[in-house]
């Protein structure tokens, strides 16, 4: 079977990850510290400060952003669910936005016809791994008072504009699930540039302690603590940084790796009917942590009969970028049609691509796909 995903972790990692074991110190410590150190500079932000996962990041972002009850927060439905629960998580309303049919992501002029009086923040995300046009929503949203937060899970080394995707948001939230190009198992990283918020995110983090435990540890001497405001226990741990500290040398490397991939998947399928790869958009190049293929509406076969047809030739692909809207918690709650996300959730699929796919392998994916195009036979459950 050729999976969708591998992480591309090794020796190196194994042995970071035993050296923090041995040094006895495994909760949120020194590693910790060097991992956000790096994190900021391979950005170049002045601020990183990393979470035990990206939705902790994002709920995190949303209380620095001062979003609360009754407030309205637009976000993608095209998206995995946990931008739009991290809305939920604040006791604010998630409002959905239609995205770009192209890139998959929301653009100003999608944005703007759902703000309202009580729209206090925009999640803006870059999906899977395609950088958003974050300039054109800052533009629109910030002279309203309107907070922009990014929701990079997918972007650690895509680019936009010529610097790293999140380097120009006021907050951004990153993920290091395995499903993403850099992972640490779980993990996330907020980033940012202004320091208050940044220390508050680190007293939020850490159940909201005025002093850390790191920092307790350090200073020698019993210092008092206080607890402002009610936290969190969103801590990474410094086995995962560790980990962590090793990928991000290796992102570069690993991000060339599946351009390279993907580029040889765009060359292959391009007598395919009506299919199209999404990749790089004018403003930026992504990383490809998701490679997904639109079907277009010549092609003759469902998309869930596509993956059927995949999985029974011994290839593990994966329906596109879920919608929200159409998972019951938020069910019926759209204020405005939402056809390009339907579109793109109904008819794309997330193809394997990992560092060690070999051109064997590709050529057997693509053989796969163009049989799905001659054929409406066999198809599985459709959902046009
Ligand atoms: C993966 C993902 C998340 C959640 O990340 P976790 O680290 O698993 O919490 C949030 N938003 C998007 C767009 C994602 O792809």
């Amino acid at each position: 079977m050729i999976p969708v995903m591998v992480p591309w972790l090794g020796q190196e990692e194994a042995e970071a990850a035993a050296e923090a074991v041995r040094s006895g110190w495994v909760a949120q410590g020194p590693r910790v510290e060097r991992f956000e150190r790096a994190f900021a500079q391979a950005l170049g932000v002045r601020h990183a400060v990393a979470v035990s996962s990206c939705t902790a990041a994002l709920h995190l972002c949303l209380v620095a952003a001062g979003v609360g009850e009754g407030d309205e927060v637009v976000v993608p439905s095209l998206s995995f669910i946990a931008t739009a629960n991290a809305v939920r998580y604040v006791g604010a309303v998630p409002v959905f936005a239609d995205v770009d049919e192209e890139s998959g992501n929301l653009t100003a002029g999608s944005v703007e016809p759902l703000l309202t009086a009580r729209t206090r923040a925009v999640i803006v995300v870059d999906q899977g791994g395609v950088p958003v046009d974050l300039d054109g929503v800052r533009a629109l949203c910030e002279p309203r008072g309107i907070a922009v937060v990014e929701d990079a899970a997918c972007g650690a080394g895509s680019t936009y504009r010529g610097g790293p995707v999140g380097a120009g948001a006021r907050l951004a939230a990153f993920s290091f699930h395995p499903r993403k190009v850099l992972t640490t198992g779980e993990g996330g990283m907020v980033t940012c540039d202004d320091g208050a918020v940044a220390a508050r995110l680190r007293r939020l983090r850490e159940h909201g302690m005025s002093v850390g435990a790191a920092e307790r540890h350090a200073s020698g001497s019993a210092v008092p603590e206080s607890y402002g405001e009610v936290g969190f226990n969103y801590r990474m741990t410094d086995i995962q940084a560790a980990v962590g500290l090793v990928q991000l040398r290796k992102l570069p490397a690993m991000v060339a790796r599946r351009r390279e991939l993907a580029e040889r998947y765009r060359e292959l399928l391009k007598g395919l009917p009506g299919a199209r790869l999404v990749g790089d958009p004018a403003h930026g190049t992504t990383n490809y942590q998701s490679c997904w293929l639109l079907l277009g509406r010549g092609h003759p076969m469902p998309r869930n009969g596509v993956l059927a047809h995949l999985a029974a030739r011994g290839i593990s692909a994966r329906r596109g970028i879920m919608a929200a809207h159409l998972e019951p918690p938020y069910a019926g709650s759209e204020r405005v049609p939402l056809p390009h996300t339907e579109r793109l959730t109904g008819h794309s699929l997330t193809l394997p691509l990992f560092h060690s796919l070999t051109a064997e392998q590709q050529d057997r994916v693509v053989e796969a796909l163009f049989e799905t195009a001659g054929t409406v036979e066999g198809s599985g459950g459709g959902d046009a």
